[in-house]
């Protein structure tokens, strides 16, 4: 079989860009349904029942379960748990905790990929700032993806707005990457970084943003469990994440129920026309 030696980006048709939003749209309504769910006293495996249900009721696949081995359908990193967290009964959430869930489905052989960070009852400022900054950070990245922009354009406008706000440790190490008829395809989107490099955005093109901040040290671990990563301080960490495609009005954002409009708005961006 062959293997392309260069890394190419795949670049899909309009038709095929509206088959990803059927995914990308299945994945956002799912992290809504769990966003919705999140309590104190509620397991993690209780949010992995409710998205696997959810997304089988509607025709899709989750693309996590039985990927390398991950046993669930959504990561649950509760914390100073960075990503790549298991579901698990005996992980109830507690008031004051803070909780990512990334979650990706497959509808038709298309994906879509997002993640949330959502608060646990009441949090801290620092904990709420925490959330507020990676989640803006993560508009600012779909906000450069662009025609004509290059894809370290992305990776610049993610760091460069987390450190306008502060002292935070940006994860290195993980990031996103090109999406499409498989979840991770190349290129990967470093979360920091100078702008103007890598290759030049394409229309048809689809990427998964996703920055991880770190209330502290930028450092990581993973556990034994060959999965979870955490931050070496303990320190909480936050991670957003959606799914878009370049199209010639501007980023499209596949597992944004609205697509990104108020969002964009809320930047000024261009996008919204
Ligand atoms: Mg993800
Ligand atoms: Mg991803």
């Amino acid at each position: 079989m062959f293997r392309r030696r260069r890394p190419a980006i795949q670049v899909k048709t309009a038709e095929q860009v509206e088959l990803m939003r059927a995914a990308g749209l299945l994945v956002g309504r799912t992290l809504e349904l769990l966003r919705d769910a999140v309590k104190p006293g509620i397991t993690t495996k209780d949010l992995d029942v409710i998205a696997e249900a959810n997304i089988r009721d509607h025709g899709g696949v989750p693309s996590f379960k039985g990927y390398h081995g991950f046993p669930a359908t959504i990561c649950a990193s509760v914390n100073e748990e960075i990503v790549h967290g298991i579901p698990s009964s005996g992980k109830e959430l507690r008031d004051g905790d803070i909780i990512s869930i990334d979650c990706g489905a497959i509808v038709e052989g298309w994906h879509g990929d997002s993640a949330i960070t959502v608060p646990v009852g009441e949090v801290s400022a620092e904990q709420a700032r925490l959330l507020e900054v990676t989640e803006t950070s993560l508009w600012h990245g779909l906000a450069a993806g662009v025609a004509g922009a290059r894809l370290t354009d992305m990776s610049h406008a993610i760091e460069s707005y987390i450190r306008s706000q502060g002292r935070y440790g940006i994860v290195e190490g993980y990031g996103g990457h090109g999406i499409g008829t498989e979840m991770h395809m190349d290129p990967l989107i470093p979360n920091h970084g100078a702008p103007g490099h890598g290759p030049e955005l394409e229309v048809g093109m689809c990427f998964a943003v996703e920055p991880m901040v770190n209330l502290g040290t930028k450092d990581t671990l993973e556990l034994e469990d060959g999965w979870t990563v955490i931050t070496t301080d303990g320190r909480h960490s936050a991670h957003f994440e959606h799914t878009f495609a370049v199209t010639p009005e501007g980023p499209r954002v596949l597992t944004a129920l609205d697509e990104g409009r108020e969002w964009f708005a809320k930047l000024g961006s261009s996008n919204s026309s």
